[in-house]
């Protein structure tokens, strides 16, 4: 079997202080061996990345924009094999991983605006021959921690405005996907990244604690569940690192009664059950305003949910494809046996479909849950899997309290033909992405992207604009050259004009 190891100063590493499966979740087969990183890889990386850091740091921007410019099409080339190997490791159908991959890209894109982005401000004259002017300087060494869900996007969120911003990076992938992180930050090397300046260490929670501690990280970029993203900012903001924690999330969609019922039934499946609903944007829940609207929703969901087709990752007409683990799958069909149980209705049930050929998989199907309540364990909990629930209520306003009283604050959106009411709710709704008739507003890579309440922790959203002030410490700078005509004397009192 294939063994996943480290990118250490530009050279794959074996050093491991355990091994750890890396299963095809169609299969429910052992496919690879990872490599669990010991305590003195963590730190031979960190100090190989603070020796690469000063020559990077002094790289013209534009030069390092010219890596992100090769990097781009490095990984345009290698779309199928990052597609593959998300497939083979996460079970996202091809057209899925694609649509990852693109999102990812977007980013690197982004980061090839790097001499722009990083111009900094400048004023003449704030005082008498005093000129004054502020630049983004790099942190140093920033460490990310990537989830399952997203194995080449969210990794493609942090390193390369990470890198552009003059950093070094240690990125550690999840350990349930990672060879596609790894793969493409080979990738990397290809597009003239010097060695040293981004590495991989592969590992579990060993690896991220010896980052968290370690004194020569500057920041830490997380992206997974809500109670790791606590224990994440907690550690490295008390460690005195900069630290940006993106958590779990439970997205709530209103539809109202005036909307286009048929096209929001579409948007919903797509939403819902798209990568297993596995996705931090997942919209799980329909807020359904009004009896009538919530019986036509159910019953224009049932056959579209027995129509999707869910299998392995090599057949480009599946919808979607297994969930992450064996573990997983026994907790997603806890979720929808506890629902069953607290009372709700369940429309469609998904617990153990037939597969044909991969009967080991870890599939759920399509699950449809009616009339659940607000006290349910599997309303107030991320499920993150293809359950969609439907939550009856009388009127908008009821919807977005609801929306307001659950403790994740991530994604959410509205289905309506009233443009007043969608705008009462994008400006009041307390959570921090919101679509109007737009089932998944994940931004763009120019705008950046972020939750509220335990869906953030940190000050700051990841990538676009917030992550040039992420990734970069202000330095502001003021300068004068004296000649005859301006020299003077102490000056005592706080300097005025
Ligand atoms: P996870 O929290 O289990 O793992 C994320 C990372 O943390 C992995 O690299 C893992 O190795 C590490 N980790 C796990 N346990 C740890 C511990 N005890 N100490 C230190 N590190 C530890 O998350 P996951 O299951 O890989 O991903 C799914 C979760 O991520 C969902 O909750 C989803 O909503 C969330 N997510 C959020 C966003 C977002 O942008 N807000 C995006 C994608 C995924």
């Amino acid at each position: 079997m294939e063994n996943i190891g480290h990118l250490i100063n530009g050279k794959l590493r074996e050093d491991n202080a355990g091994t750890q499966p890396v299963y095809n979740p169609a299969t429910g087969e052992a496919i690879r061996e990872l490599m669990l990183a010991p305590d003195d890889l963590v730190n031979e990386a960190v100090d190989i990345a603070n020796a690469a850091f000063q020559s990077w740091r002094d790289q013209p921007a534009i030069k390092r924009a010219r890596i992100m410019f090769k990097y781009k099409q490095l990984l345009e080339e290698n779309k199928d094999e990052i597609c593959r190997l998300i497939g083979e490791e996460h079970g996202k159908i091809a057209h899925d991983a694609a649509g990852e991959l693109q999102r990812g890209i977007e980013n690197v894109e982004y980061a090839c605006a790097a001499a722009e982005l990083l111009k900094g401000e400048y004023s003449k004259n704030v005082g008498p021959s005093i000129d004054s002017w502020s630049e983004h300087q790099p942190l140093g060494v920033v460490a990310g921690i990537t989830p399952f869900n997203f194995p080449a996007m969210v990794p493609l969120w942090m390193f390369p405005m990470a890198l552009v911003c003059g950093n070094c990076f240690i990125l550690k992938p999840s350990e349930k996907d990672p060879s596609t992180s790894l793969f493409i930050a080979m990738l990397l090397k290809e597009a003239g990244l010097p060695d040293g300046v981004m590495q991989v260490l592969q590992g579990g929670k060993s690896v991220v604690d010896g980052l968290l501690t370690h004194k020569g990280i500057e920041a830490v970029s997380f992206v997974g569940s809500t109670p790791i993203a606590k224990y994440i900012y907690e550690q490295a903001t008390q460690n005195g690192k900069r630290c940006q924690a993106l958590g779990g999330a439970k997205n709530h969609a209103i539809v109202m009664p005036d909307c286009d019922l048929e096209n929001a039934a579409n948007q919903l499946v797509g939403a819902a059950y798209g990568s297993s609903g596995e996705r931090c944007m997942a919209l799980s829940v329909a807020v359904v305003v009004g009896q009538e609207t919530a019986d036509s929703l159910a019953a224009m969901l049932k056959p579209k949910l027995d129509e999707l087709r869910v299998g392995a990752f090599y057949d480009n007409d599946n919808d979607f494809g297994p969930v992450i683990s064996r573990e997983h799958k026994e907790k997603v069909n806890g979720y929808i046996s506890s629902a069953e149980s607290d009372g709700a209705i369940l429309v469609v049930d998904g617990r153990n479909p037939e597969v044909e050929g991969y009967e080991s998989g870890y599939f759920v199907g399509p699950t449809l849950i009616d009339n659940v309540l607000p006290n349910m364990t599997s309303y107030q909990e991320e499920i993150f899997g293809p359950v969609m629930q439907i939550v009856r209520v009388d009127s908008m306003q009821e919807a977005m309290t609801l929306i307001d009283n659950h403790e994740y604050g991530n994604g959410t959106c509205i289905f309506t033909r009233d443009g007043e009411a969608a705008r009462y709710f994008s400006d009041n709704i307390k959570v921090g992405m919101v679509g109007i008739n737009v089932p998944l507003p994940v931004p763009v890579a120019y705008h950046s992207f972020g939750g509220w309440k335990q869906s953030l922790f940190g000050d700051l959203h990841a990538y676009g604009p917030d992550s040039v002030k992420f990734y970069t410490r202000r330095k502001t700078i003021t300068q004068r050259w004296p000649s005859a005509n301006v020299r003077e004397g102490a000056v005592f009192s706080m300097p005025t004009l």
